[in-house]
């Protein structure tokens, strides 16, 4: 297989995989409308698949994902992508490490970015995933890199793989698609735990030490192996 042929494989395995997460946003109530989006990058390349913007979730198809370059621009696809292109773009130019991002306004967990408010690790959940707090980015506007900067400069200094950025919702990040959208799906779960905690007193803090210990065993020896 030439070089070429073989990168063109990797891109169509990426569309595959892109279109399909889309519907787990759907499935577990983390999108109104069109809003939200799933990225991967294609690996061993400078690009990534990201979807198009305003097209309803159950028109998306591997056919229709924008194939973008690590600056935001199309290499390939006849729609015009998210409008969240740039900060993805950003964040995979920035976090070699990266390999998928999401992002959504998944209700409880923008509901504490409306506050300017992490989400406190008050759940061995929470632990396991996050780490530690779901820690709050920056406001930020569209249209440039501030909302890119705002998800690293958080990211950086934090194990969380989600950030909520101010007044607007939720980002994350992963060494798959699959796995940022897993953590787009726990961030909304816990989010929501920790508010209705909240409703009948303050929910008892889990000490560090404890987090540290839950989040090591998660990380490495749950599941299957
Ligand atoms: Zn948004």
């Amino acid at each position: 297989m030439t070089a070429a042929a073989r990168a063109a494989e990797a891109v169509d395995a990426v569309r595959r995989d892109v279109s399909e997460l889309h519907a787990e946003l759907v499935r577990y109530h983390l999108v109104a409308w069109t809003s939200g989006n799933v990225s991967g990058r294609v690996p061993g390349t400078d690009l990534f698949v990201i979807k198009p913007s305003g097209v309803d979730y159950d028109r998306i198809t591997p056919d229709n994902m924008i194939l973008c370059d690590l600056d935001g621009t199309v290499v390939e696809g006849d729609l015009s992508p998210s409008s969240d292109t740039a900060a993805h773009a950003y964040v995979y130019r920035a976090m070699p490490e990266v390999n998928g991002q999401v992002h959504t306004h998944s209700p409880y967990a923008t509901a504490w970015a409306a506050r300017g408010e992490p989400i406190p690790c008050v759940l061995t959940a929470m632990a396991d995933e996050f780490g530690g707090p779901i820690p709050v980015g920056p406001f930020a506007l569209i249209g440039n890199d501030d909302i890119g900067r705002g998800i690293v400069q958080t990211l950086r200094g934090s194990r969380s793989p989600a950030v909520l950025m101010q007044n607007h919702g939720v980002f994350t990040i992963g060494d798959s698609a699959r796995a940022a959208v897993k953590a787009a799906v726990m961030c909304e779960d816990v989010a929501r735990t920790v508010h209705l905690a909240r409703q009948l007193g303050d929910p008892l803090p889990i000490a560090p030490e404890d987090v540290d210990r839950l989040y090591a065993r998660y990380q490495n020896v749950y599941g299957q192996r």
